[in-house]
């Protein structure tokens, strides 16, 4: 059963326990005070007729006037002898030579009752009549009940009509309000539908329901979108730049294959270009695999104490060569500082940031490392006087294959791919560190990476 059809039903049985309840109370309260005043009435009369009953010389009871009774009237009277024989009756009920209430006479206390003569509902008031503690009659009052029934019909009429509409208009409310409850909800379905069916990552659901839980759920349905749209459109990125990267060698090495093929004497110069794509392959398949590693945190890491300042010294002789004298290569300030981490990979990170730095900067120009410490963190420091990232690219700088439009014009050389700086991140993001970049256009980059200091204690 849907969920609307078991709320209307559960709003329809809660209406009809509620109101039938209701209407019982009503129902009964009305009748009591109707009896009431039925009760009421046959009592005053009853009084009326025993002050003007006396008992004569001859020990008989004697009622010397009854209350006029008139045909219409729908009260009628009798008194009775205890020989069973009628001594008084109203004349509305002359011709009547039952009793009103035959049980009743044989009562010991003033009772009502209820009960059916020729077809005809009464309400009997039977008084045993007593002098001196002995009975001598029984006076009996009753009226006509068919006022009174009739009322109590047409009250559970109306009850019921109006408990049936009651069940009808809670249902009807259940299935309307669960409906505009339940819409923005089929809309998330159908979103949710239609994303499955088109491949269509770019929906997004109205949030109508903006302030109830429903406009969370939706709300955060359309997050999850963004999320996901985001890591497929990455993946379709990285997908499309793999391809791209791969291409490029692969050709290369097609080419030289068939040239060296038509020759009778092995090319060197085929060889030496087969060689080097081959290495840039192996270059890339390498940096994917390490990068995947690292970002799924599974980099294998061989944590060792590292002293960071002999590694930076270490690192600026590479740096030195690598850089052919084209910019200045200087340790502006070198604090000894200890860490734990993989020497290997903190070297590689030195090495990818520090080259990038000389990559980047012109001839003549300047990269100044320095090492110092920042309350319990070791801060590298690799600041170049290069052109600068433009502030646009500085968000995606640590994006895999994210390339600067300078650095993609370069990349015809072979030597960008635009992952360095994604290993860098990811490296020390597994070494429990952070990594900063602060770039003016024109005048240069600052590189800052942050690692935890390895306390004395620790070291041993
Ligand atoms: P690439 O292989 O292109 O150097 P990276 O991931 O190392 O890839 O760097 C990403 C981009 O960041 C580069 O393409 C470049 O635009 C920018 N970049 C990185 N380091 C510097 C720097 N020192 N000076 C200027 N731009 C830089």
């Amino acid at each position: 059963m849907s969920l609307r059809a078991q709320l209307s039903l559960l709003y329809s049985l809660l209406a009809g326990v509620v109101f039938a309840a209701a209407a019982f109370i009503v129902y009964a309260l009305v009748s009591v005070m109707l009896i009431d005043q039925i009760d009421y009435t046959l009592t005053s009369t009853a009084n009326v007729v025993m002050s003007s009953t006396r008992i004569d010389a001859q020990g008989q009871v004697v009622v010397d006037q009854l209350p006029v009774m008139d045909v219409t009237s729908p009260r009628y009277i009798q008194v009775w002898n205890t020989s069973d024989e009628l001594i008084s009756e109203s004349q509305n009920i002359s011709s009547l030579r039952l009793s009103l209430d035959p049980d009743g006479l044989r009562l010991p206390m003033p009772a009502y009752r209820d009960v059916e003569l020729n077809e005809v509902q009464l309400r009997v008031l039977s008084v045993p009549l007593q002098v001196s503690g002995r009975k001598m009659a029984v006076l009996q009052v009753g009226t006509n009940r068919a006022l009174v029934d009739e009322l109590q019909g047409i009250l559970r009429t109306v009850l019921g009509i109006a408990l049936a509409l009651a069940i009808l208009v809670a249902g009807l409310y259940g299935w309307l309000g669960t409906s505009l409850v339940l819409s923005p909800l089929e809309k998330v379905t159908e979103a949710a539908r239609s994303i499955a069916n088109k491949d269509d990552l770019s929906r997004r659901i109205p949030n109508v329901a903006r302030k109830n839980e429903i406009g969370v759920l939706i709300e955060a349905f359309n997050q999850t979108l963004d999320r996901l749209e985001d890591i497929f459109n990455k993946q379709k990125r990285f997908l499309a730049d793999v391809s791209h990267e791969l291409r490029t060698p692969l050709t290369v090495i097609k080419g030289n294959a068939g040239l060296l093929r038509k020759m009778k004497e092995p090319d060197e110069e085929s060889l030496r270009e087969i060689e080097v794509e081959v290495d840039r392959l192996t270059r890339l398949v390498g940096d994917l695999l390490l990068l995947a590693q690292a970002e799924a945190g599974r980099l294998e890491l061989h944590m060792q104490p590292v002293e960071l300042d002999v590694l930076l010294t270490e690192v600026l002789k590479q740096a030195r060569i690598l850089s052919l004298d084209k910019v200045q290569i200087h340790i502006d300030e070198i604090d000894q500082v200890m860490v734990r981490g993989d020497r290997d990979r903190l070297k590689q990170v030195l090495i990818n940031l520090i080259a990038n730095a000389i990559k980047y900067t012109p001839i003549g120009g300047r990269v100044g490392l320095r090492l110092v410490r920042a309350g319990n963190t070791a801060q590298l420091i690799i600041s170049d006087t290069g052109p600068g990232i433009p502030a646009n690219d500085i968000p995606h700088i640590f994006e895999r294959f994210y390339r600067g439009d300078k650095a993609r014009t370069r990349s015809l050389d072979g030597s960008s791919y635009g992952l360095g700086l994604s290993i860098v991140f990811w490296i020390i993001k597994n070494q429990g560190g952070d990594i900063e970049v602060k770039s003016i256009e024109g005048q240069g980059t600052t590189f800052v990476v942050s690692l935890p200091i390895l306390k004395e204690k620790e070291s041993t």
